[in-house]
């Protein structure tokens, strides 16, 4: 059996894209975030006080416009996880493997994830 090695591409730990979708990506110790995704991080800390002192501290204005960037950063990372899952039931690992790995039951991973 000839064993073929796929180029590995560099991905975004928080949207999933490739180092050939982003402009720069930066290397951590254990993952990386592109531009885009470090720019919505800031967006964040723009709308938060730099002295985090609970939700309740900030106002109605500053709550809302720090939804956005939130939701960018959930819906990304959720992203990256649908292709987690996808490239291993692509590998044939069942439903219930992968609950397990997210401490869900089978049937709650397949109607999450499927
Ligand atoms: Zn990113």
């Amino acid at each position: 059996m000839i064993l073929r090695r796929r180029p590995r591409r560099l991905r975004c730990s928080f949207c999933g894209k490739t180092d050939a979708q982003v402009t720069r990506l930066i290397g951590g110790s254990r993952g990386y975030i592109c531009d885009t995704c470090v720019g919505v991080c800031n967006k964040i800390l723009e709308a938060t006080p730099a002295s985090f002192e609970g939700w309740q501290s900030m106002s109605d204005d500053e709550l809302l416009n720090s939804l956005a960037p939130c939701l960018a950063t959930v819906e990304g990372t959720r992203h990256v996880l649908q292709e987690q899952v996808d490239t291993l039931r692509q590998r044939g690992v069942s439903w219930e493997a992968i609950g397990k790995s997210l401490g869900i039951s089978r049937q709650a991973a397949w109607e999450r994830f499927s």
